[in-house]
């Protein structure tokens, strides 16, 4: 038996082609995906624009897959995490962050990570595999259900897995999100977050240019392979210029996403060799004190050092937050997410 297609690996084009090789109007392809992603429904029956043949013969063709958390931990300020089993048995986790005036999915792109960052959980144990298209996609229709208003939601893929290294996979996600067919967010509100992966990165920018956030976190190559081994193959020199070539939306930054570690790459210093690195890009820079972890051990600096380094950062006309490392509690803050079943 042919296996079933899930509806929500397609993209509007090729639902079509389906369909119309089947003998189906085109533009039934629309009505499907609209009752799917904006109406939410999930069975055929439920479709009942559409005559009861054509739902009876896309049954036999089609699946549309969910994803349901097997559990939701709320942290003290807020913050939601939702573990998810995928259908092999793998776990992903995905993340709801309330902040003033709008709220923040972060989403997983793979079952672990290939890229070993040393201050991340989520590499921890290399990768098991590239999430599919459809189980991106379903984070987002699963967890904004929690979210209440959809108006103000923000999208970021920072959670578990470099996107970039599962491109095909991500962009076409990506796509459906942001199609008016689809879940229809704005460009604006959704940002990817990458290790620096400098071919996909310019890709990306040609296909589908998005808001882009870039994990730094060091000043110079030897701080920045010890803490990221991906640097080795794609060095400060190389990433930053394709930052400076990236096609940004009109009136946005890159954002440059730098852990603060004690001792590694929070000095003075530090801060004065990262305004060279950057100054000449558009950008801002979140930093991030590192939120420590079972198994890793380095180690968050005092507040006095984070203070400082952000000040040096502000006089040299750089813009520099202060992250708040919302669902530490809850391992749910940046470098936290991890595939491993939690022992209940
Ligand atoms: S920080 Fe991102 S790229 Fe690095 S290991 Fe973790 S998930 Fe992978």
């Amino acid at each position: 038996m042919r296996e079933k297609v899930d509806l929500k690996d397609l993209l509007l084009g090729e639902l079509e082609t389906i369909l119309v090789s089947r003998g189906k109007e085109k533009y039934r392809a629309g009505q499907i995906l609209t009752w799917m992603y904006q109406k939410g429904m999930i069975q055929f029956e439920e479709m009942t624009t559409l005559s009861l043949s054509l739902r009876r013969e896309l049954k036999d063709i089609f699946t549309v897959s969910q994803l349901t958390p097997e559990r939701v931990e709320e942290s003290q300020d807020g913050t939601k995490k939702f573990l998810f089993p995928l259908l092999d048995g793998n776990l992903i986790e995905t993340v709801l962050i309330p902040e003033s005036g709008h709220q923040t999915i972060c989403i997983s792109t793979q079952v672990g990570c290939q890229l070993g960052c040393r201050f991340c959980l989520s590499g921890k144990n290399g990768l098991v595999r590239d999430l599919k298209v459809s189980e991106i996609v379903n984070q987002v229709c699963a967890v904004k259900k929690y979210a209440g208003r959809e108006e103000n939601l923000n999208l970021v893929l920072m959670g578990m897995g470099e996107p970039l290294a599962n491109y095909d996979n991500t962009v076409k996600a990506l796509k459906i999100i942001l199609s008016p067919w689809g879940l229809h967010f704005s460009h604006r509100r959704l940002t990817l977050s990458t290790a620096g992966l400098v071919p996909e990165m310019e890709r990306l920018g040609r296909e589908l240019p998005v808001n882009l956030a870039v994990s730094l976190n060091a000043s110079n190559d030897q701080t920045r392979s010890y803490l990221m081994p991906v640097n080795k193959k794609y060095p400060l020199n190389e990433l930053l210029k394709a930052c400076s070539r990236y096609p940004l939306p009109p009136r946005k930054r890159i954002t440059f996403e730098y852990n603060l570690i004690r001792g590694i790459n929070d000095s003075a210093e530090d801060a004065q060799k990262l305004i060279k690195l950057v100054k000449n890009i558009p950008c801002k820079v979140n930093l991030i004190p590192f939120n420590p972890h079972p198994g890793v051990s380095l180690e968050r600096p005092d507040h006095e050092t984070v203070l400082k380094f952000q000040e040096i950062l502000h006089d040299h006309g750089i813009s520099a937050m202060i992250r708040k490392s919302k669902g530490a509690d809850i391992h749910a803050a940046c470098g936290q997410l991890s595939y491993q079943k939690l022992k209940s």
